[in-house]
């Protein structure tokens, strides 16, 4: 690995193209792309930095859920219908971090949305959205008071 593998690293993490990240630098990549997955363990490269009483609340990439701009695209650029993740407040929990939610499993936060950040913002209360694929699911999750796990990535 080269000596500015941390930089490129970095750099390749604020791009979209996971593609490019996974031909240039498949061994980084794979530590970047694998903890997408709810089964994987962040333990050995994420670490548990807070645990929050946090009301989860949950949407799909629909225009009902999203607006009438929706266009399946995640605020960091992620397709929302191809990754699984939460939206937040990114000045309470930042992008890139993952979130453990008892009986979903670890999620990326990687959109936010304006009823995440009135949450946080005028209440100071830690909110989630986390996607489904289907509006239907989405809509009987309803709103969830849990005790969620904050995980910070190590490099
Ligand atoms: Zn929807």
């Amino acid at each position: 690995m080269p000596s500015n593998s941390q930089a490129i690293v970095k750099k390749s993490l604020s791009k979209p193209s996971r593609s490019l990240v996974l031909a240039v630098f498949a061994p980084v990549a794979a530590l970047v792309a694998l903890p997408a997955f709810s089964s994987i363990s962040t333990d050995s490269h994420y670490q548990r930095v807070a645990t929050r009483e946090t009301l989860v609340t949950a949407y799909c990439p629909c225009k009902i859920c999203c607006g009438g701009e929706a266009n399946g695209i995640t605020s960091t650029g992620r397709n929302a219908f191809r990754f699984t993740g939460v939206a937040a407040d990114p000045t309470a929990i930042p992008y890139g971090n993952f979130v453990r939610i008892p009986g979903v499993g670890f999620r990326k936060v990687d959109d936010t949305g304006g009823a995440m950040r009135q949450s946080w913002r005028k209440n100071r209360v830690y909110h989630l959205d986390l996607r489904f694929r289907s509006h239907e699911v989405a809509r009987k999750w309803g709103r969830k008071w849990m005790k969620v796990d904050v995980y910070e990535p190590l490099f």
